[in-house]
């Protein structure tokens, strides 16, 4: 499996190290055709503002959204969970839209800006590890979504079809949870197009 990850700015690396340890092949993408080939895509944390201009300029921005929009899954972390929203606040910006949720940038204020938090998920049985960084706080969800995860009784990993978001980093902690979750989408994703062709 090829799974292409956004590489503009961000903790990007920290993704493909986890990603390789997990056996999958990665990509940075910086251009369109970086796309060719992949099996996922992860828009990794960092600054979101900075990422959407990027992925504008480069036309990345239609290319993810149409690659999502044919099935393929994508996975976003942080910056990358504000991108997928369908509606972004503090301040507004726009996104790709991919999941249906308002998310409140840097929404859990100074205090809990950063620090880690071990809470439980639908996942395993063992608390789940998340790294908070400035993360958003999802404010409101659209119908379908499944939240596999909360913090603070807040949702905080969530999913809809091929679309993962965490308002954490997954891919900053020893724990490869999430990360194997999304192999098996992309395996699943993989498995359905295959059975179309
Ligand atoms: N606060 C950042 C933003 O709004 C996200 C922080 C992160 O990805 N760690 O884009």
């Amino acid at each position: 499996m090829k799974i292409g990850i956004v590489a503009i700015q961000g903790d990007f690396a920290a993704h493909a190290a986890m990603l390789r340890g997990l056996g999958a092949e990665t990509v940075e993408v910086r251009a369109v055709q970086d796309l060719e080939g992949c099996d996922g895509i992860v828009l990794p944390g960092g600054e979101s503002t900075t990422q959407l201009q990027f992925l504008k300029e480069e036309g990345l921005f239609d290319a993810i959204r149409k690659f999502s929009k044919q099935g393929g899954p994508v996975f976003g972390t942080c910056a990358g969970a504000i991108l997928l929203a369908t509606k972004v606040n503090n301040p507004p910006q726009e996104s790709l839209g991919l999941l249906e949720m308002t998310v409140l940038r840097n929404g859990y204020g100074r205090q809990l800006a950063s620090d880690v938090f071990f809470e439980p998920s639908t996942l395993k049985q063992e608390p789940l590890e998340m790294v908070f960084i400035r993360g958003p706080i999802i404010e409101e969800l659209g119908k379908g979504i499944a939240v596999l995860a909360r913090h603070e009784g807040k949702a905080a990993l969530v999913e809809k079809g091929n679309v993962l978001a965490a308002t954490f980093h997954p891919e900053l902690t020893d724990d490869t949870t999430v990360h194997e979750h999304f192999l098996e989408m992309v395996a699943k994703g993989a498995a359905m197009a295959n059975g179309a062709r």
